[in-house]
């Protein structure tokens, strides 16, 4: 299944918020009532630093309510290598950094140890920029409401190559609903830059055993470098 990723969908997440506001008022739907759409102010900066601001404001989608801090990237603005992992979880709600628990102990040392170069080289970002509540993947709303600052972050940093750490950054940067394990590895031509998905770290936490396949996929990511 193809998602039809676009500004449509930043509208009309914007329109829905207008909407429950309204209803909180007391207002009630008539069919007779004619409806002016207004056109939302979804221009974003062309900063990382403007970027970030701008998203610790937005309020667009429900995780808005419950996050502590929004956790918007962090790294090298001028990265060949963008990270892009699912969404933020309880250490890194609470810090308002990417990466920062156990998977973001094993992500440095990917980047350190098969890479050889610092964390601080790449950029690290994530579908969604609040955390999503009980660790659970963004819905489809949820990330298409927050790509736009994901696109925005790609066309500032413009990096060499996209490393999906996971299916679920993978599916949402391309579409694809592959399993992770037959497309790991693979280049992925999307929009103007490339894709390589592998294992989330999370995963290899569980299951230690996979690493031999990121340690390969990272040769791949240092080769083309
Ligand atoms: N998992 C993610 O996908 N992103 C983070 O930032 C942390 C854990």
């Amino acid at each position: 299944m193809r998602y039809n990723i676009s500004m449509k969908n930043l509208k009309n997440a914007l329109l829905l918020k207008q909407l429950y506001l309204l209803r909180q008022l007391g207002y009630r739907y008539t069919s007779v009532t004619p409806y002016k759409e207004e056109e939302p102010d979804i221009t974003l900066p062309n900063t990382l630093e403007s970027l970030k601001k701008q998203a610790m404001e937005c309020h667009l989608c429900e995780l808005s309510k419950t996050r502590h801090k929004v956790v918007c990237g962090e790294g090298n603005p001028h990265a060949d290598i963008l990270f892009v992992g699912e969404g933020p979880g309880a250490m890194e709600d609470s810090s308002g950094k990417p990466f920062v628990g156990r998977s973001g102990e094993l992500l440095t040392k990917m980047i350190e140890n098969v890479l050889h170069i610092s964390r601080d080289d790449v950029y690290i970002t994530n579908i969604v920029k609040c955390r999503p509540p009980n660790n659970e993947a963004p819905t489809p709303t949820q990330a298409h409401t927050c790509q736009p600052y994901l696109m925005k972050q790609i066309e500032l940093i413009r990096p060499k190559l996209i490393v999906a750490l996971g299916v679920t950054a993978y599916h949402y940067l391309t579409g694809d609903d592959t399993e992770i394990s037959k497309v790991r590895g693979t280049l992925h031509r999307q929009n103007g830059y490339t894709v390589i998905p592998t294992y989330h770290p999370s995963y290899l936490l569980r299951n230690p055993s996979a690493k031999k396949e990121v340690f390969e996929d990272l040769l791949k990511v240092k080769e083309l470098m």
